[in-house]
């Protein structure tokens, strides 16, 4: 655990490296047991950092609470942010955990960020327990090809999706993609570079949603994207402006040749499933493909 900065002076400060702690110091008179009891009785990393906050802010070193794990895109705030911080780099041996930062109204003293420091020490363990749970929760809903989400993830999301807009009245819209004579592709230049074209697919879809709206893999050369909170005429925008990215992509296929896509899209009304709002996404893909393909249509 290493100390980026301190609010010793001016809120700012040296770096500094921290020693290991042993397993029972005393946390500002709470035996350290009652903190490790507490961060063992989870491995969720929100709850765990939110008892952990909860216990530290008993003792009063701080008054707000940040975490942060870029890798992960994983951001975690608590309490309302002082004048004064400290921020530190969370390790395990080479790996990093994330970092963590304190804040306080009144000025930061040493006796604080010991205190800190100590609690810290007792998190480590559990925070990297937490994280690797996080990790292998997070690659069952993915797609081992492509990285998107999976169907797993969809049936989950879109289900939390409609019941948030049965109660609180907004939007819910999807779109279904597909690409076009996708077994020529695998049958022309092997269903190595068809996996190939499904990964290139899948980072397209993903930059052009740009993390606001979820990419999901439905089927083999099929994928879901979720937009809450839009109409018929955003979904629909989104589509088009897919269709034409994948279409203008470089897929470095042989003699130039294209990918194009069909998506079907569909905006949730009330009664409505999320098989009923799927197979309404789905009947729209069956017209655009019997249209002629490369286009998108509502149901
Ligand atoms: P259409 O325009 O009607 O969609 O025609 P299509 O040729 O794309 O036919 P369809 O969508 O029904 O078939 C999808 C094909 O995708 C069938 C299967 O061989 C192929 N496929 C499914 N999963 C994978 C995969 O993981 N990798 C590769 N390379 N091919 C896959
Ligand atoms: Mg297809």
């Amino acid at each position: 655990m290493t100390r980026l900065t301190s609010a010793l002076d001016n809120d700012s400060g040296a770096p500094g490296s921290i020693a290991p702690l042993p397993g029972d110091v005393e946390v500002a008179g709470a035996p350290s047991w009652r903190l490790a009891t507490a961060l063992m009785a989870t491995i969720e990393v929100e709850e765990l950092l939110h008892r952990f906050f909860h216990l530290l802010r008993e003792q009063s070193p701080c008054d707000a609470f940040a975490y942060r794990h870029d890798p992960i895109g994983l951001r975690v705030r608590f309490g309302i942010v002082g004048r004064s911080h400290a921020e530190y780099h969370l390790k395990l041996g080479d790996q990093s955990l994330g970092y963590i930062g304190f804040s306080r109204r009144r000025r930061f003293v040493e006796s604080d960020l010991e205190l800190i420091e100590r609690a810290l020490g007792i998190l480590l363990h559990p925070l990297r327990n937490a994280l690797r749970f996080r990790d292998v929760r997070e690659s069952a809903r993915r797609d081992p090809l492509t990285g998107v989400f999976n169907r797993t993830a969809m049936d989950e999301l879109l289900a939390r999706q409609l019941a948030h807009s049965c109660r609180e009245g907004g939007a819910v819209s999807l779109l279904i993609l597909d690409i076009d004579n996708f077994k020529q592709i695998n049958d022309r230049f092997g269903h190595g570079v068809g996996d190939d074209v499904l990964i290139a697919l899948a980072e397209v879809l993903q930059s052009v949603c740009r993390g606001s709206d979820p990419v999901f893999r439905y089927a083999g050369d099929e994928f879901v994207v979720i937009m809450p909170e839009a109409e018929e005429a955003g979904v629909r925008c989104l589509a088009e402006r897919l269709r034409e990215a994948v279409q203008t992509h470089n897929f470095g296929l042989p003699g130039d040749a294209l990918v194009e896509v069909s998506l079907g899209i569909a905006s949730c009304r009330p009664g409505d499933t999320p098989e009923s709002l799927l197979q309404r996404a789905d009947r729209g893909l069956y017209r655009a493909k019997g249209a002629g393909r490369n286009r998108v249509e509502g149901e």
